[in-house]
């Protein structure tokens, strides 16, 4: 579990909160509306970034402040405490996509570029509509772009570090860097910054794809989409659960141990995926860690096998 912080938001932190940025902060605002699964407690400040700048300005006003800081892009990867984040939360909306001359075949528009808060799944229809393929994989993924580069988000044998050409990122005490390919680590579901603890925020990455025909496309995206419906369930939910061991599936473990359908309180482990868990009313953030637990019991007593969960806790525990 992630460490507790303590933290106790000042009048003087609060003031100069709200006068730089209005409407766009909130304090003690609840975070389940911008998670995927509906769960989460609330913030004790919540900003919403509508565009790259904004989404800079307010990551480095709440470093200065020295105010634990989290960006979230649509939530689709994260179990947030009911007892909710301490600190800052920032919600990146920043969401403008464009195609753009391919930086290394000036006068080629084969790449695009997209503010880190657009859906991957945005993206892709945009690739569509230009003719541009080799992104058909992010057909369904219901991250943002900021999410998908630090989960090098994949699926269908595409993954996110095989288009990526750069990413312009934010640290601490820093102006904003352009990153290329070799610098950010990109491994299964992972990139330099999942794997350590370097703050960093991505503001915007630039994609490389390739021309083809648009019934080639439109075909792939169409049977991305047909698998996904078939896989995975519609109700609320955070993808898989937990990572695949190796040579494994978490899924085919659970299924094995007929635990579809297992209910705690309203968290279900679904009857279509046994390693998506749904919230199948107004499931908390502890139903599902108890829900996680007893899977993890269950598999571990009956195979020996330790699963890891493959979502992140994020917040007050
Ligand atoms: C139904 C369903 C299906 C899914 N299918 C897939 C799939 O096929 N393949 C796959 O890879 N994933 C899948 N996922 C998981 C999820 O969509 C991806 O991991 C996605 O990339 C997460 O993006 P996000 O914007 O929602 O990130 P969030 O959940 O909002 O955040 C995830 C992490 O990234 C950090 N983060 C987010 N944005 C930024 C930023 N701009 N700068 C710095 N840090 C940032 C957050 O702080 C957090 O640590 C699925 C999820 C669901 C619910």
């Amino acid at each position: 579990m992630p460490e507790p912080h303590a933290f106790q938001l000042q009048p003087a932190q609060r003031q100069a909160l709200t006068e730089r940025f209005g409407t766009q902060v909130c304090f003690h605002c609840p975070v389940a509306p911008y998670t995927t699964v509906g769960i989460g407690g609330p913030a004790d400040i919540l900003l919403v970034a509508r565009d790259a700048a904004e989404l800079g300005d307010m990551v480095s006003a709440c470093w200065q402040m020295s105010l634990p800081t989290l960006i979230l892009g649509n939530g689709s990867n994260v179990l947030v405490s009911d007892k909710g984040i301490r600190g800052a939360c920032i919600i990146n909306h920043a969401n403008r996509i464009d195609v753009i001359e391919d930086p290394a075949q000036p006068g080629l528009h084969t790449c695009i570029y997209a503010e880190s808060g657009a859906l991957l799944a945005r993206v892709a229809r945009v690739a569509e509509s230009h003719q541009l393929g080799t992104f058909e994989w992010a057909e369904g993924i219901p991250g943002t772009v900021g999410g998908a580069v630090i989960g090098n988000a994949g699926a269908f044998g595409g993954e996110l570090a095989g288009n990526f050409v750069s990413a312009t990122i934010l640290q601490p005490g820093e102006e904003p860097r352009v990153w290329l390919p070799e610098e950010m680590q990109f491994s299964y579901r992972s990139s330099l910054f999942k794997s350590s603890d370097i703050k960093a925020v991505v503001l915007s990455a630039t994609f490389r794809l390739k021309k083809a025909a648009p019934d080639e496309i439109h075909h792939k995206m169409v049977e991305n989409a047909d698998k996904r419906r078939m896989k995975q369930p519609a109700a609320r939910s955070i993808g898989s659960i937990f990572k695949n061991p190796e040579n494994e599936y978490a899924g085919r473990l659970i299924n094995q141990l007929n635990l579809k359908g297992t209910r705690i309180g309203d968290a279900e482990i679904s009857q279509q995926h046994a390693n998506i868990f749904i919230n199948v009313g107004q499931a908390t953030a502890e139903d599902f860690i108890r829900l996680m637990e007893f899977a993890r019991q269950q598999v571990l007593e009956h195979y020996g096998i330790q699963l890891e969960p493959e979502i992140l806790l994020i917040g007050d525990w």
